[in-house]
Order: C-alpha cells, then structure tokens, then sequence
C-alpha cells in the first residue's frame, strides 16, 4: 500500500519534465513573449519571428539544464518512422573556440539532407534539398541518452518547391480544412461565440511481447517482425500454461518503466492486457490535440522499442506476427473539440444540442459514404494484407456502426421524410433527448465493425499496429471536412428558405442520412453474408493491398482533397507512388527471408531427421516389428516434403528475379496473385513437417517456445 502511494507521488512529480510546455515557456520567457507564442500554438496567430532568438536561448537553457547536449528538429518523413539529425549546442570554431550553435534561426529552420528520404519522383536526388520547420503546436521534449540527451523539436518537413516531405504537413492541413468547416457549422447554429475546434485524437496500441534472446534465433522476426513459418500446436495441444489475466512480471515490469518514461515526456498512458492472444498487450494514451497525439505516438513506439532491448524483450507491431492467432491493431478514436472544451460528438440531455451533435455526426457518416475509398487506402499497408481481408482475418471493408441507439434515431429522422407535410418539430420526440443514457447503455457492442461510434467519438479500428497516425488521421479529418462541406450546404438551403436552424438542420441530417444509408451496417462485418451485401451496395472497393492503395487515386477523391488543400494532385501521385513501393519492398524483404530459412534451416534439419530415421530403421529393419511400414512412410513424409519444399523455394527464388525486371504495378499485382500464394504453399509444407523434426534438428524455436514470455 505505502509503495502504491510513493510511486504515485513520483509520477506525478517527473509528468512533463522533459518537455517544454506551457509551465516550462511561462517560467522562462518574458511575458509578452510568452502570450505571443501561446497565441502561434494555438493557431490563433502567426509566430512572430523577431522572438525566435529569445525563445530559442530560453529552450537551449531548459534543455541544458535537464541534461541535454544535442538538439535535432524531430519530423515525421514518408516512411512512417521518424528521423533527427542530430546538432551538438555547442560546437568549435576553426581555432578550438567554443562556438554555440543553437540560435533563433536553428529552432525555427534546418535543413537536414532530403535525398535520403522517399519523394515518390518528385525530385531526383542530386536537387535532394530540404528544410525542417519548428512545428510550435506540438512542444520540443528532450530524448536522454546514456550520455546526456537531445532537445527534439517537432517540425514539418518539406522540399524547397514548398512540397511536403513528411505526413505531418498534410495532417496540419486536414486539420485546418475540418476546422472551418466545424466553425461554420457551429455558426449556422448561431453559437459565434467559439474560437476554434481542436480534433481530438487517442490511438490504441496493440502490439507483442517475446522473450528476446528466443525471438533473436528466428531470422523471420528479427527481419520482418512477425513468423513465416510454424503455426501453433493443434487444438487438443492447446497450450495450457497460458496464463490468463495476470501480466507476467517481467512484462510489468517493462510496462512501468515505459509509462515513467512517457510520462517524462507528458504522455499518459493506461495500460491493458488483451487477452485475445498470448503475449499480446495494449497502451491506451489519453486523448489530445490531433497533432500532438500523432506525435505522441510515434513517441511511445520509440520508447517501447528501446525499452524492450533494456529488458530483453522483442517487440513486434507487426499486424500479423503469428498464424491463426489475432493480430494487432490501432485503434483510433477521435472527436472535435470546441475552445470551451465542449466535445461535438457528446449527446446531450438538451434537445438543441443534441441536433448539433446529430448534425457532426451525420456529417461524418455522410463524407465516410462518399470517400470510403479513401479511408480504405489509408489503412492499406503491407501488414494490414494478412490481418485483414486475408484468409483468416475480417474483410476489409468500409463500413460505418452507429450503435442501437443513435441508429434507431437517424433512421427515424429519415424516414419521417415519408410525410412530406410533416415538420421537423414533429420529429422533436424520437428519444433525442434521452440520448445520453441510451447511447452510454449501448454503444459499442459491436466488435466487428471498422468504424464505429461508441458513445461520444468514433473508433477507426482497421489501422495496423506498426502504422504511423498521420495517413489516417488525415484521411478521416477530411472525409469528415468534406462531408460537413456537403452537410452545410444543404443545411443552409433550407436556413435560407426560412426555416429555423433547428428545423434545417433536421432536414440536412434526414437528406444526407439517405445519401449515406449504403455504408452505414450494424450486424456483424466478419460474416461472408455481409461481403455480398457490400459488393451489392457498392462498398467493396478493393480485394487486395495494391487496389486499395489505388484508392488514393480515386478521381473524387483526389478532387475533394485538392479541394481542401489537403493534397495536390501531384503531391498524391507521389504519395501513391511511395505507398505502393512500400508495400513490394516489404514482402520482398520477406521473400528473401523465407528462402534463407528454408535453405539454411528448415531444409538441413529436416534431412537430419531423414538421416536420424533412416539409421536407426535400417538398425531395426531385419527385426520384422509390427509398424514398420508406418515408419517407413514417415521417412518417406519427410522425404516428399522436402524435395517440394526446395522445389517450391527454387520457384520462389526465379519469381523474385523476374520482379526485378517489372514495372511497378505489375511488381505489385505479381506479388499478389503469384509471390504470396507461393509464400503461403512453402510455409504450409514446412509446417505439415515441423511436428516430425526433433528439437535437436530444429533450426528456429517454435511457436511454443517463442510465445512463452518466462525468462
Ligand atoms: P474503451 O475504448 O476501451 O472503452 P475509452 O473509450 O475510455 O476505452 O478510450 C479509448 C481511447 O479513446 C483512449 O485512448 C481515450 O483517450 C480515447 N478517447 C476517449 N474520448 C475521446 C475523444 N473525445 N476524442 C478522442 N479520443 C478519445
Ligand atoms: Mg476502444
């Protein structure tokens, strides 16, 4: 009990210590300086360069003081990782005098070399240049090292003809492009009395834990984070030492030390222990500002990867890491914030309210309808293939769930259009009003759904674990902006023609709960009944990783996100491009990976076996014992598979060369219909065996062994 209550005193006393908030700026700038700067995070107005210098030796001083000696502009480049280069704060001139580097123009540029990052074309590398901005919106942190550490300040990434080389360029513009549309929704209700409306986001981490030095013999996850070969033991072998409830210690242990960490870092995080599968696990952050919480994200991958080598852990964010057994996700929820903290999503027990809140919810119902292609293109990653649509996993399609409660409403809404002569006031007693306990009994029953509402946001479950936020994020804020765009002007249709907010409004959430009815479903998505249904409504947009990223493309869309100012045409094609050469470089790494395996260990343990049987049935062989022949066929079992095996590893090698020579389109479609089939044949024969080879033949722990998180 008494430790309970230190360690809580020592949380709260270290929460935010390493980073430059609001306390940190308010106790070390001068005050004008500091109101100018609060006023630039809060997007209220532009950052006033003539104070850079002054904000920048106060950071330097709050940084050196906690131990820092490097700073880096910290961005988020293409590839879903981040990256820094680091600068020492003080450095020697060309006579050894000490010489300190971090300035005005330091905090707010930098200019770390581009051609190492993915462009998607847009640039060739020898006019690679381009420059980090300072991101004041989300606040610079420090990252310790054994030796010190480095001041990380946040920063957008972009090339010099001003084309975003990072995701969080785009993700600040769909959140500007919701936001007005927010503020202008919020207008028609006649609320003018609210400043801006802040996205809230929280994502949900789901990832696993193994013990590393076991993990560290299988060159597939050590590579590729997640098994190509080994399946767990059948059914009546089930592993019985599974524990359930409890996490491990060692586990705990490691999830302490990455909550301090984070918590330095002002991300408060709750943890959870999934007990879908073993040695799953699952962060929850609290909820924040969109860009800080994709920010922060990124942060807790970081921590938790580095911390899992501290203790001898191997983390796996792989969406699929094992066969049959769940994989992992990111679950993203988000809502939108008003400035008086008011959350546009909550139902209420005021009537009024409620229509508001109908009207931000129907609106983004409404832009999930028509751009769910790209909510799909968003979410269409290479190990988002294998945990969904795949054999095995829930199809990949978008479909929005309302819950009971709120859909009962929209339903009722819209068919009360039935009557033409009937008043919106008529429709006042349909339970609007007692939303709030309704939907809090309800909602989020339903686990199958990739999109759902659940109480007072919405939950995008289909994001992949290993996924960076912003691509998502981005898509779902403007599907949600265009959307509204389409709300508000049927909205203000019927304002103009007279009708009171209230009323206008109730007619735009019945007009567009019709135009949206096709993608709203709230029986179960695993079903093959719902696959049919999607193909007959027209929301089964793609069967495959490459066509969903081929969504991005989708000619509406591209026009909706230029009409935004989300994304330039060229700007996506480029995206496109990245995405699509992500994808084929990720399984051809695993093509490279399976081959080795099958080579180097898969088949010499299997002819060990072969060697072991054989001379001792040649010992027994004149014996004449019943069973015989069973041992027979069992070498020749082994035997068979192994000759299919290298067969089938030599077409996987000669498949691999004549990808080298495709364009890379047809690389993708190649990988698809003919590189994973043959990927999924090699494991499915070197597993049939795998029970048959003893374990001093074994080349790589299996699933048994890996998936046992005692030391
Ligand atoms: P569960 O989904 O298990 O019921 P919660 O709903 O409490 O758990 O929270 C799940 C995640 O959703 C958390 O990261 C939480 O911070 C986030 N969340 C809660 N409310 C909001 C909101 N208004 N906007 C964005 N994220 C939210
Ligand atoms: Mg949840």
């Amino acid at each position: 009990m008494m430790a309970e209550v230190r360690e809580f005193k020592k949380m709260r006393e270290i929460y935010g210590s390493l980073i430059f908030d609001r306390k940190a700026m308010k106790e070390r700038l001068p005050k004008d300086i500091y109101e100018n700067l609060v006023a630039a995070m809060d997007g209220r107005q532009k950052l006033d360069s003539g104070i850079a210098d002054t904000v920048a030796l106060a950071m330097k001083d709050w940084a050196v003081t906690n131990g820092a000696s490097h700073w880096a502009h910290w961005f988020h480049p293409l590839t879903e990782l981040t990256a820094e280069k680091h600068t020492a704060f003080v450095t020697a001139d060309e006579n050894g005098f000490p010489l300190e580097s971090f300035r005005g123009q330091d905090l707010m540029q930098s200019e770390p070399d581009a051609s190492s990052f993915p462009s998607g074309g847009t640039r060739s590398t020898f006019e690679a240049r381009g420059y980090s901005a300072w991101d004041p919106t989300s606040p610079a942190f420090i990252i310790k090292s054994p030796k010190g550490g480095t001041l990380c300040i946040p920063s957008v990434f972009l090339a010099y003809d001003g084309s975003p080389l990072d995701l969080k360029t785009y993700l600040l513009r769909s959140m500007q492009a919701v936001e007005s549309r927010a503020l202008k929704m919020l207008k028609l209700f006649g609320n003018r009395g609210v400043k801006s409306v802040h996205a809230t986001v929280g994502g949900e981490q789901e990832f696993f834990l193994l013990d590393r030095p076991r993990a560290q013999k299988r060159p597939d996850i050590r590579f590729c984070g997640r098994t190509l070969v080994g399946s767990p033991p059948p059914r009546d072998q089930k592993m019985e030492d599974h524990y359930f409830g409890a996490i491990p210690t060692r586990v705990l242990a490691y999830m302490e030390d990455v909550q301090r960490d984070l918590a330095r870092l002002g991300v408060d995080l709750a943890t959870r222990h999934n007990e879908v599968a073993r040695c799953q696990f699952e962060f929850a952050p609290n909820f924040t500002e969109a860009n800080l919480a994709c920010d922060q994200n990124q942060l807790i991958m970081e921590t938790m990867r580095k911390m899992a080598h501290q203790h001898e852990l191997r983390l796996l964010f792989h969406e699929k890491p094992f066969m049959d057994m769940n994989g992992s996700g990111k679950h993203i929820n988000f809502s939108l914030q008003d400035s008086e903290g008011r959350n546009l999503l909550k139902p209420s027990t005021n009537h009024r309210k409620n229509v508001i809140f109908l009207s931000f919810l129907s609106s983004f119902v409404l832009g999930a309808a028509d751009y769910s292609g790209l909510l799909q293109a968003s979410i269409s990653t290479p190990g988002n293939m294998y945990r969904l649509g795949g054999h095995e996993a829930p199809p990949n399609i978008i479909s929005v769930y309302l819950g009971d409660a709120i859909d009962r409403v929209i339903t009722a809404i819209e068919e009360g259009n039935a009557n033409e002569d009937m008043p919106a006031k008529n429709m006042m007693d349909l339970g609007i009003s007692r939303l709030p306990e309704i939907v809090a009994f309800d909602s989020d029953r339903n686990r199958t759904s990739p999109l759902a509402f659940t109480g007072n946001k919405f939950e995008f479950r289909a994001p992949g674990a290993s996924q960076a936020m912003g691509v998502p994020v981005t898509a779902l804020l403007s599907v949600w902006a265009a959307g509204m765009e389409k709300f508000i002007e049927i909205f203000e249709g019927y304002i103009n023609k007279g009708e009171d907010p209230i009323d206008a409004a109730l007619a735009a959430i019945r007009e567009t709960a019709k135009m949206s009815r096709h993608i709203r479903f709230e029986g179960d998505a695993y079903t093959p009944e719902w696959c049919s249904e999607a193909k007959r409504r027209g929301i089964l947009k793609a069967t495959t990783i490459p066509e969903g990223i081929d969504l991005f493309m989708e000619p509406k869309t591209l026009d909706m996100l230029e009409h935004l100012g989300v994304f330039k045409k060229k700007e996506m094609e480029a995206f496109h491009t990245i995405r699509m050469e992500s994808f084929i470089k990720s399984i051809e790494i695993e093509m490279s990976v399976l081959r080795d395996m099958i080579w180097e260990g898969i088949l010499p343990g299997i002819m060990k076996q072969i060697l072991m049987e054989k001379s001792s049935y040649d010992i027994v062989a004149e014996m004449d014992i019943p069973g015989m022949k069973g041992w027979h066929e069992h070498i020749y079992k082994l035997a068979a598979a192994k000759a299919e095996l290298m067969e089938k590893t030599k077409q996987l090698t000669a498949m691999k060369e004549d990808l080298a020579a495709m364009e890379l389109r047809e690389r993708a479609d190649t990988i698809v219909s003919k590189v994973v089939p043959a990927m999924d044949e090699i494991r499915r024969i070197a597993d049939s065996v795998e029970i048959y080879v003893s374990a001093e033949n074994l080349a790589y722990p299996k699933y048994r062994s890996l998936l046992s998180l005692s030391a």
